[in-house]
């Protein structure tokens, strides 16, 4: 991390909003619990400042974050896409949080692309892309949501009150698998810690992300796990897929599958990971992976798409089961990484 180099941004920023200015946050698409935490805490923070305020994402989000404190507050550009463009159009400033290449705004991205606001980056992945004037990237940090408490610390920490340690928890949590990857430092631990100062409610917390679910999705779940599953040992690895029959099947909404990819690393021995969802354009992938084989690498080069070493995902436009043949005849070219101790 650059810590020095985030602190002179940090107080240049701090120069530039003393007075009140229009600030739009957005975020990817199809965003998870660290992009509407990281969102919806920051959202908070700059309204206290006295700013005017929006918050646009790209499309849905599962309804297990729709409790997210001012949650009511935020405007999708999918249902609502003149006040969105409004809003980017008129803001002085443009927060980017938990991305780094402007495509992952999906269909937002030529609007974001002509908006003459000033720009700002929030993020925690790899290789950033993404033209700003101020930078926050730190591929240390756990999440963005954990980058972003360090960053409002030190912007104005008086500021920081229980519900955006609500938000923040939240990224933290989903971004790290409940503490448990290895994204998760002593530095979370330390934030996780602050946070529960501010007398948040974890197991809450815990409940409506993780508890929050339809009977049907945990019956999909099951047949997942033993209709849907294919194994390969021989290169530790495993998969999932669901097409829209199925999805239909279960009466699928945005979130269900939310999970699924980990499920098969449970299983001794497989390290590699991956889950086809098929959309009504596309298929969406999502891979996971333990230890050293990186799914950022594999999903930039081969599905258009990117994310972390254990975490990533990309998309295709081949119909599902070409998608999953392509899957199938790379395994061999990465069995030596993939066995590799
Ligand atoms: P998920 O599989 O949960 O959708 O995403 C896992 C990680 O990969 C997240 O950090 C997410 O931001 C990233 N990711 C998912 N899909 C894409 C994609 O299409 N392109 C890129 N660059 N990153 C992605
Ligand atoms: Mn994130």
């Amino acid at each position: 991390m650059h810590v020095l180099e985030h602190k002179h941004q940090i107080a240049r920023l701090k120069e530039e909003l003393s007075s009140p200015k229009r600030v739009l946050i957005t975020t990817h698409q199809g965003p998870d619990g660290d992009a509407m935490g990281a969102s919806l805490a920051f959202y908070q923070f700059l309204k206290k400042m006295g700013h005017d305020v929006a918050v646009v994402t790209p499309n849905d989000y599962p309804e297990f974050l729709n409790w997210l404190p001012h949650n009511g507050d935020v405007v999708n550009y999918m249902r609502q896409k003149v006040l969105a463009e409004d809003l980017i159009a008129n803001a002085d400033y443009i927060f980017h949080l938990d991305y780094n290449q402007l495509r992952r705004s999906a269909d937002m991205t030529n609007t974001l692309a002509n908006a003459t606001a000033v720009r700002v980056m929030i993020d925690h992945h790899p290789e950033p892309n993404l033209l700003v004037k101020y930078s926050f990237s730190d591929t240390t940090a756990s999440s963005t949501c954990e980058l972003l408490l360090t960053i409002m610390q030190a912007w104005n920490n008086d500021l920081i009150d229980s519900d955006i340690a609500t938000c923040i928890y939240t990224g933290v949590m989903t971004d790290t698998g409940c503490f448990s990857f290895p994204n998760a430092t002593a530095r979370t631990f330390t934030v996780a810690s602050v946070l529960l100062s501010y007398g948040i409610d974890r197991t809450m917390i815990y409940d409506r992300i993780y508890d929050n679910f339809s009977a049907q999705r945990m019956r999909l779940m099951g047949y997942c796990l033993n209709d849907k599953m294919e194994v390969f040992p021989e290169y530790r690895t495993a998969l999932i897929s669901l097409n829209l029959e199925e999805q239909r099947r279960y009466d699928f909404v945005v979130g269900d599958s939310e999970g699924f990819v980990n499920l098969p690393l449970s299983i001794k021995g497989i390290r590699f990971s991956a889950f086809f969802l098929e959309k009504e354009d596309k298929v969406k992938i999502s891979f996971r992976s333990k230890g050293d084989f990186s799914t950022n690498d594999f999903a930039r080069k081969h599905f258009k798409g990117g994310g972390h070493l254990n975490a990533s995902g990309g998309e295709t436009k081949m119909a599902l089961d070409a998608a999953i043949r392509q899957f199938r005849e790379l395994l061999p070219a990465y069995q030596k990484a993939l066995n590799a101790l």
